[in-house]
């Protein structure tokens, strides 16, 4: 892979935080000119995520400042390198997480970038060239063509922002574990946030009956009259709990907070799969007796692969999923980041960065 210097020369509009305070303030930048293998977008939408929160408040202690966040961008081409056949001026796209990877790693090659040793994220990470990357909380952005999707003319283009990382950080372990070929199955979807309400769309799309496990009986009814789940189970009732052990066939945690996987996993039946797409900062309890006595398998996944994130977005049209959304203007994204913080969202923030959308206004 030619590892090119491009000249950074194109000034952006942009959104950072430049301290562990979190703050967002408006920020200008360059970007690397558009090469050969890279594409330019302007971008219309960009989904907030934790991920985004844990980074501008350097929760993880890896925040290079100034951080512009945002990796769940849609927008639309505005530029083509010579090599790039696959997208043509005024193609709609999305950009996830992924900036860059070797291109050669056995992981490279079976389009699973993002498990390669050298990928490099959206922001915060390092491009080829020794820039730090920039995220979607811009104007514009130069992209590799092997990091850019297609976005299908039948999905809204904010709607569809969060399933770049949302979407595909589901979409990946319930095809690995065989959730979507396996109708009639049950699922357990540990938290209704903005990954958990993904899970569901797609697990009603396959057929699986779906058992949401909350701490908040707030979102009880909403689950079962909006989103159509069958079940819903309080964690926090252990009398409840114990009545469902042994229920579930796979369990996918969204939580990325702290807590035990202990009573999650006497849910499931043995043999069951529990997957964590959730990060919590602190380890999670991991008690060897469920595992053991249920010959259960506890796993993790990270987003998706490039193909699988296309072929994410074209079973999403057929089905139409798209993420629940509230859309904010950028000059709200503080606001947005602290009820973020509390979870107080349905599901996905997103940014009208392009000013779009008239409601927003
Ligand atoms: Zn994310
Ligand atoms: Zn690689």
């Amino acid at each position: 892979m030619a590892q090119t210097t491009p000249n950074h020369t194109q000034t952006v509009f942009g959104w950072a935080a430049h301290d562990s305070s979190g703050k967002i303030t408006p920020f200008t930048f360059k970007r690397r000119e558009n090469g050969v293998d890279d594409v330019t977008i302007e971008i219309l939408y960009c989904g907030m995520c934790h991920t985004d929160l844990h980074h501008v408040r350097n929760d993880w202690g890896i925040t290079m400042y100034p951080v512009v966040p945002g990796h769940e961008i849609t927008g639309v081409i505005t530029k083509v390198g010579s090599n790039v056949t696959r997208f043509k001026m005024g193609d709609r796209v999305g950009v996830g997480c992924i900036a860059a990877s070797c291109l050669d790693c056995e992981f490279c090659k079976e389009s699973q970038e993002n498990y390669c040793d050298k990928v490099q994220f959206v922001y915060n990470g390092i491009f080829w060239d020794g820039s730090i990357t920039y995220g979607g909380y811009s104007k514009m952005l130069v992209a590799h063509q092997r990091f850019v999707v297609h976005v299908p003319e039948k999905l809204p283009m904010d709607g569809a922002a969060p399933l770049l990382c949302a979407g595909i950080t589901v979409f990946c372990p319930m095809k690995d574990n065989k959730m979507l070929e396996s109708p009639g199955k049950k699922l357990g979807v540990v938290g209704l946030g903005g990954l958990g309400h993904v899970a569901i769309k797609f697990a009603k799309a396959f057929g699986l009956h779906v058992t949401v496990i909350s701490t908040s009986p707030s979102k009880e009814k909403e689950a079962k009259d909006r989103l159509g789940v069958d079940d819903f189970l309080l964690s926090t009732n252990s009398e409840h709990m114990q009545a469902a052990r042994r229920s579930l066939d796979f369990i996918i945690d969204t939580v990325s907070a702290k807590h035990s996987l202990g009573p999650i996993l006497e849910l499931l039946k043995v043999n069951g799969t529990l997957v964590m797409v959730g990060a919590p900062d602190k380890p999670v309890e991991l008690p060897s007796f469920p595992l053991i006595f249920g010959k259960r398998v506890v796993k993790g996944s990270m987003i998706g692969g490039m193909k699988e994130t296309q072929e994410m977005l074209e079973l999403c049209a057929k089905h139409n999923i798209t993420c629940d959304v509230e859309i904010v203007t950028p000059d709200k994204i503080n606001e947005a980041m602290d009820r973020l913080a509390r979870n107080d969202v349905r599901y996905r923030f997103v940014i009208d960065v392009a000013g779009r959308t008239p409601e927003s206004r």
